[in-house]
């Protein structure tokens, strides 16, 4: 595979960071994640928004202009020949002698770009159906800045899998915050599809906004409100977005059938319009 690294685009084993980054000293760092259909990025523009804010955030520059990571992004599609998959991108705010305190304007961000080959229309979780566990939400209260400070999301994925099921749904103050890496959906018996209003204890996912236009377009009432879990349970489907899954159904929550217990009709439905409008749009 060929990554980039600080201007350079170099294969993997030969790709380095400083011991003293402050990505990997103090998770001092942002990222972003777009997917990639038939070589094409989908909602690139949607993902340098939340970058922008991300970076804004944490008062951290942009290290160069969109146009330039978007050659960057296209350059790596292309090098690796990537059809289908994700491009990650990573900015930290560098590397400096380690100190708490933020370095000065000299010293340069490190941003790394690669990429990861990913089957994300044929899916086996998409076509079985995602288990959920809910745990408790223990992140830091700026869930709305894309950091790399991942570490409860990866807690609570493993959890998951040690339990038999595919994600955590994470829960604060008795109210469904989102999945491990994915906002979190209900359609409650009404048909009304549910998912929490964006505050700080969310990431306001790019597909998210995507997805509430496509509830839209077909007539579906959303209620962006934040959900129990005993409502999740009651509800007559679940579902969670991310780029790295699009519209991915959740078939059961801690063990309990959600629905009928298999992937819900409105799941799909927006998975399909949702691809057609990606694909469509798709830079
Ligand atoms: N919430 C969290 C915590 C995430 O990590 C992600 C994935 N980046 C999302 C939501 C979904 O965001 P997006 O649709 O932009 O991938």
């Amino acid at each position: 595979r060929t990554v980039y690294v600080n201007g350079n685009f170099l294969p993997e084993e030969e790709a380095t960071v400083s011991v003293f980054d402050r990505g990997f000293l103090f998770a001092d760092a942002i990222y972003e994640v777009t997917s990639v259909l038939d070589g094409k990025l989908i909602d690139f523009s949607g993902h340098m928004t939340r970058l922008h804010r991300s970076l804004d955030a944490l008062g951290m520059a942009m290290p160069m202009k969109d146009a330039d990571l978007l050659a960057i992004h296209r350059e790596l599609v292309s090098r690796n020949a990537l059809s289908e998959g994700l491009v990650y991108l990573q900015i930290s705010r560098g590397a400096e002698d380690r100190d708490f305190a933020f370095p000065g304007p000299d010293v340069p961000p490190t941003v790394v770009l690669f990429t990861q080959e990913k089957q994300i229309i044929e899916s086996a979780l998409v076509k079985r159906g995602q288990k959920v566990i809910t745990t408790d939400d223990l992140r830091w209260r700026r869930c709305d800045i894309k950091t790399v400070q991942l570490l409860w999301a990866s807690i609570v994925k493993n959890e998951a899998k040690a339990k038999g099921a595919d994600d955590a749904w994470m829960v604060r103050d008795g109210y469904v915050t989102e999945g491990s890496s994915n906002n979190a959906y209900i359609v409650t018996t009404d048909g009304t599809i549910v998912t929490r209003d964006i505050s700080n204890d969310i990431l306001a996912g790019i597909t998210r906004t995507a997805v509430l236009k496509c509830a839209a377009e077909i007539g579906v009432t959303v209620e962006e409100r934040a959900f129990t879990v005993a409502e999740a349970k009651a509800a007559r489907e679940a579902f969670s977005t991310s780029a790295t899954g699009f519209v991915t159904p959740v078939i059961a929550i801690d063990g309990e059938p959600v629905g009928d217990g298999k992937p819900g009709p409105v799941a799909a439905r927006l998975r399909e319009i949702y691809i057609e409008m990606s694909r469509a749009a798709a830079i």
